[in-house]
């Protein structure tokens, strides 16, 4: 009858909310355990970046769980945000970059930095720390960024990568497009790159609305002098267009999924 449904509805929607939390719950414990024990892993995808001397890489991390195996982190960089886990983890991803970048002399990496971790004062003092002690050549380091909260945090943000800049690593703005793509930053920000997000390029050549943006935003970049790449190519067609285009480098599974680093570098 209508009243046991209704409590049964009741029911079914409370396991699911606790289901919700314990699920949140483990993937707390799991990052924990994996800052802990060693069970962070920082895996490399190539970017194909035209003329440029050296071996060029994003790195993206990877949570190595003990029973479920290798997991990316759109099951759990959500849950390091959110906790504030995202600061340690976000150190460790730093450090090991570093760590790889003074043992391979050729290297090139981007890291993907959070902006909650980038706004943080001690930022950039632990960066400079760093480059100290792992002594390379802080233009093969590259930083990613989002958009977001950098506009609703402007003045610091501005000092942030000035900051940054002023070390010399490079700064690049990821999934753009995608965010406020406020242009008076573009214009203020000490920029060297700007990642067209995946979505944009799904739409290349076919999609006349996505290759407009696409073409926009390839000028816009090249007149405040900003390379470009293109993330998520999958196709010939694709590389063929935006090569066309000008724009500077691209990446996606065309060339090769992201490998574990022990796949290309040196231990
Ligand atoms: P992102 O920085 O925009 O990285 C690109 C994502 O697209 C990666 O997913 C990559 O595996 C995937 N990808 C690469 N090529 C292709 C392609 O051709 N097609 C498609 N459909 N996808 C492609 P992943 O590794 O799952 O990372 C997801 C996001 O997690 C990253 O997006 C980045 O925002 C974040 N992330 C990764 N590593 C870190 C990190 O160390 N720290 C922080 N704060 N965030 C990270
Ligand atoms: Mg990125
Ligand atoms: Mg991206
Ligand atoms: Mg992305």
């Amino acid at each position: 009858n209508a009243k046991s449904r209704g409590r049964g509805s009741i029911t079914w929607f409370h396991a699911e909310m606790v289901e919700d939390l314990v699920a949140r719950f483990d993937v707390e414990t799991a990052l924990e355990k994996a800052l802990q024990n060693g069970g962070l892993r920082l895996f490399l995808q190539p970017k194909i970046i035209e003329g440029a001397p050296g071996r060029h890489f994003e790195a993206l991390l990877r949570l190595d769980h003990p029973e479920r195996g290798i997991i990316g982190p759109g099951s759990f960089i959500h849950v390091a945000e959110a906790t504030g886990l995202i600061v340690p983890i976000g150190a460790w991803v730093l450090e090991e970059a570093c760590r790889m970048l003074a043992r391979n002399p050729d290297l090139h990496l981007a890291v993907n930095v959070s902006v909650r971790q980038f706004l943080r004062e001690k930022f950039v003092d632990d960066l400079a720390l760093l480059l100290d002690q792992y002594q390379f050549e802080p233009e093969r380091l590259t930083l990613e960024m989002t958009e977001s909260l950098m506009i609703a945090n402007f003045d610091l943000a501005l000092s942030q990568l000035r900051k940054i800049r002023a070390l010399n690593i490079r700064l690049s703005i990821d999934d753009f497009g995608t965010g406020y793509s406020a242009l008076v930053y573009l214009k203020q920000f000490p920029l060297n790159e700007l990642k067209i997000d995946k979505t944009f390029i799904a739409g290349v050549p076919h999609d006349s609305s996505d290759t407009s943006l696409v073409e926009l935003i390839i000028t816009m970049a090249h007149h405040l002098g900003i390379s470009i790449i293109a993330e998520g190519v999958e196709t010939r067609e694709q590389e063929a267009w935006l090569r066309n285009q000008g724009c500077e480098g691209l990446q996606g599974f065309l060339f090769s999924p992201p490998q574990p680093a022990s796949y290309y570098l040196n231990p």
